[in-house]
């Protein structure tokens, strides 16, 4: 029976029970007789059989076989670990907008700690080309956008002032070269997410099933 582990998982969204098919360590002593070194795992989930590598990057003060617990100083996964499940919705939207459609899949596969300027670039492409489409046009800045989402019903000035947030840390990994916190990519995702899925998916639902709701009976008069 082989080691497991908990460690998660890109495909089940969550930490699982993997086996630990393969491992290697590579130590080096250093001179003050301490020593470093990178575990490397080969990891498979038992819920759904993908496979990932884990590489333990660890320190020991002391040698490690000393008895000594080693401390782990980073741990970096291949493929990296998704931070966001592609919604269930996605593919819905693959033929009434294949842009935008690519341009999410891009941005799900850049969730993870290494890519977190892309996806938020990411972001802020999708709501342009999202927002273009619902204007029926290009109204020029995003600022002007936005101003417009408002004008036409698509926005209330709360939502406005949340996308223009989203909008601003984009520009500001595209030009200026920030690094969001993993909560504002967060954040990011979810605001895009919810307009994405009202103009694409709950709201052309909500109008096809408006047909099956009985009409309102007609009003009785009170009879004097
Ligand atoms: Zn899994």
């Amino acid at each position: 029976m082989s080691d497991r582990r908990q460690s998660p998982c890109n495909v089940c969204g969550r930490d699982t029970d993997h086996d630990i098919v393969w491992q290697d360590n590579t130590a080096k002593e250093i001179p003050d007789g301490s020593a470093t070194g990178v575990k490397t795992l080969a990891l498979r989930c038992r819920g759904c059989g993908d496979c990932s590598l884990c590489e333990e990057e660890w320190y020991h003060d002391g040698l490690p076989y000393e008895g000594n617990e080693s401390t782990i100083t980073s741990t970096r996964f291949k493929p990296p670990r998704l931070w966001r499940r592609t919604p269930d919705w996605l593919e819905r939207i693959e033929s009434t907008d294949p842009e935008l459609f690519d341009i999410l899949v891009e941005i799900y596969s850049a969730a993870n700690p290494q890519q977190v300027r892309l996806l938020s670039v990411g972001v802020r492409t999708a709501l342009d080309h999202l927002m273009i489409k619902m204007l029926g046009g290009d109204f020029g800045s995003f600022e002007q956008k936005l101003d417009e989402m408002v004008t036409t019903g698509h926005l209330t000035s709360s939502q406005r002032d949340d996308l223009a947030i989203v909008v601003d840390a984009g520009s500001a990994s595209s030009h200026r070269g920030f690094k969001p916190p993993r909560e504002l990519l967060e954040g990011m995702l979810m605001v895009m997410e919810g307009l994405v899925r009202d103009y694409y998916v709950t709201g052309p639902m909500l109008k096809t099933a408006k047909a099956s709701i009985p009409p309102k009976p007609p009003r009785q008069r009170r009879s004097s």
